[in-house]
């Protein structure tokens, strides 16, 4: 057999360690369960739809905060049938031999359907003014890479009521600069007492050429935080996924305070999702995957300079901003450009950081 492109995608996700990955991620799945289980208003009573349900966690979540209906959708087969099983292990398959709707409380509530979402309305028959509420955890490495977002707002504009609430309904990119502390530099430097820090060098210039996707602490961060971009998930269009933003940075306050210049070795991006008081009325909720918040599994991702940019605060710059960034002549802050646009490569991403220091 011959297989596309989607196939491999959804065969990606049918081996069972990348749910682990998710489930185990506790951030990431108590958001999700609290904006599901701290919502009764927006629940209770509501068709829901789950767009590429995978296990059927946050299926099942809608069911247990008193759904009517819940429709859970995965491309995959494999992962259709696992969701079906559990679903059915939990007692809350709908069958779909009995012919009347499911009622609320019936305990026989969602309905697994293996398709892409995108052709949901030929498998099965979608609520006639469409689902009260849409659910999905669609974010990829730096929000947007490998993402499915395309295929969400398909099924928002196709499926869901007009007016209708999506969860989540915000999506942010921000980022910030980093220090030495954000490489591998120091750990090369001194390994059992040797120096490798040719090693780390080379490490440092291969990671200019190609983001990273690491966990970094807020230690690391030198610069003030930067939002890049900000989605209106409920209202943007498809075409908006690719941008280019502009954005500056300066010391931060802690950073400001040392003597001397502060090394900013690079950029590091990452994304909040929110669950805002729009539609989660009792309790909006915020997924970060920040370098200030306990880590998730999308870590962070690292744009690292090719090469380090002296920084100081305002009042300790002296020269000219033809050479900014070096030691005798620090920069008050870093003007950067970011462009993401999807490539021609399924659901990949390219990105570009161009950084100037003032
Ligand atoms: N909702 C689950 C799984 C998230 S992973 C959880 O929160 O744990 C994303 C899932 O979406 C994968 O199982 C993948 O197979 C499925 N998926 C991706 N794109 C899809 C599409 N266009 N239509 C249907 N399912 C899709």
């Amino acid at each position: 057999a011959i297989k596309t492109v989607d196939d491999n995608y959804f065969g990606s996700y049918s081996s069972f360690g990348i749910h682990r990955e998710m489930l185990g991620d506790k951030v990431r799945t108590d958001v999700y369960r609290d904006a599901i289980l701290g919502n009764p208003s927006l629940l209770s009573g509501a068709t829901v739809l789950d767009v590429g349900c995978g296990t059927g966690i946050l299926s099942l979540f809608a069911a247990k905060a008193g759904a009517s209906r819940v429709v859970a959708v995965d491309g995959s087969a494999k992962m259709a049938s696992v969701a079906t099983q559990v679903a059915k292990n939990n007692g809350l398959l709908y069958d779909e031999n009995v012919k009347a709707e499911p009622k609320q409380g019936s305990a026989q509530l969602i309905s697994v359907v293996h398709t892409r979402a995108e052709e949901l309305n030929q498998k099965i028959q979608v609520p006639q003014n469409g689902f009260d509420v849409l659910v999905s955890e669609w974010m990829g490495y730096c929000l947007l890479y490998e993402s499915m977002l395309s295929s969400v707002l398909y099924a928002r504009d196709h499926f869901l009521k007009p007016g209708g609430a999506i969860l989540p309904d915000t999506a942010t990119i921000l980022g910030a600069g980093f220090g030495k502390g954000g490489t591998s530099l120091p750990f090369w430097e001194n390994v059992y007492g040797f120096d490798m820090s040719c090693i780390g060098k080379e490490v440092t210039s291969t990671s200019a050429r190609f983001p990273v996707v690491d966990v970094l602490s807020s230690q690391d961060i030198v610069t003030e935080t930067a939002v890049l971009h900000s989605f209106d998930l409920a209202s943007m269009k498809e075409s908006e996924m690719d941008f280019t933003a502009s954005f500056e940075l300066r010391l931060s306050e802690s950073s400001a305070t040392v003597p001397g210049v502060t090394w900013c070795y690079g950029i590091v991006l990452w994304f909040d999702t929110g669950f805002t008081n729009r539609f989660c009325k009792e309790k909006p909720v915020v997924l970060s995957t920040s370098p200030f918040s306990p880590p998730t599994h999308w870590s962070q991702t690292i744009f690292t300079f090719e090469e380090p940019i002296a920084m100081a605060k305002e009042e300790s710059a002296l020269g000219s901003s033809a050479s900014a960034g070096t030691d005798d002549c620090p920069a008050t802050m870093l003007r950067s450009r970011i462009s993401i646009v999807r490539a021609s490569e399924h659901r990949s991403i390219d990105i570009s950081v161009e950084t100037t220091a003032i």
